[in-house]
């Protein structure tokens, strides 16, 4: 079932450890089939160079295993929160990845301060809060989900303008139209993260870089006028 989405999604679990993005089993990537209303995500912490395209576990979006012999990671609630709520969403990444999560734990989102960070994502990288003791308690997960949904729909920003999010003292996730997309989106991230570390050490008084730049940067790689590439 879903060969070819299952070894999509393997190939992209495969990519974090080579970009350098987890550490030992943590992360997770997923992608889902659309039509057919199922998506497949990593097992839960099995070894990435144990790991096979067939271990990937298939999942219906009412949270029930169609297909796998391992469990599904335990970051699936949140992966099936995500689909069920922005339907452009084809693939998920969550990892702990250094700067990223740092960003996270210190409780900030990431200002813009540059064309890097424009061309991939539209404004600040946002840090949602911390969950409380009651969601933290029942159904963490899936709280996790519903808390980053809220701060989306509450901001009105676009999920595919600002394709990732920081969870605060957790982590980032990120997402794409599928799931190498969702990776390579993962990367810019970690990237964008640590460029901005650097930029405020650099400079403690630094401002984001001026709207209209990034306004520019953004709009020359996305949407309707858009020019850059072939
Ligand atoms: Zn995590």
């Amino acid at each position: 079932m879903l060969e070819e989405l299952k070894k999509q999604v393997y190939e992209a679990n495969m990519l974090l450890p080579r970009y350098g993005l987890v550490t030992f089993t943590w992360g997770n990537v997923s992608a889902i089939d659309r039509e057919k209303g199922l998506f497949c995500i990593k097992p839960s912490g099995v070894d990435y160079e144990k790991l096979t395209p067939e271990d990937m576990v298939v999942m219906d979006l009412d949270g029930n295993k169609v297909e796998g012999k391992y469990k599904p990671s335990s970051d699936t609630p949140t992966h099936l929160e995500l689909y069920k709520a922005f339907d452009d969403i084809g693939g998920i990444v969550h990892t702990h990845s250094s700067y990223a999560t740092s960003w996270a734990q210190a409780g900030r989102s990431i200002p813009c301060y540059g064309t890097t960070h424009a061309d991939y994502i539209y404004g600040e990288v946002p840090c949602v809060r911390c969950l409380n003791k009651e969601e933290i308690d029942s159904a963490y997960e899936t709280n996790t989900g519903l808390l980053i949904i809220d701060e989306f729909r509450k901001s009105g920003r676009d999920v595919m303008a600002v394709p990732c999010v920081l969870c605060k003292n957790h982590g980032p996730f990120a997402w794409g139209k599928n799931a190498g997309d969702a990776v390579h989106n993962a990367v810019v991230l970690e990237e964008v993260a640590k460029m901005a570390y650097r930029a405020e050490t650099i400079n403690p008084q630094i401002q984001p870089a001026p709207q209209e730049l990034q306004d520019k940067h953004y709009y020359r790689k996305h949407g309707a006028n858009a020019y850059y590439g072939q």
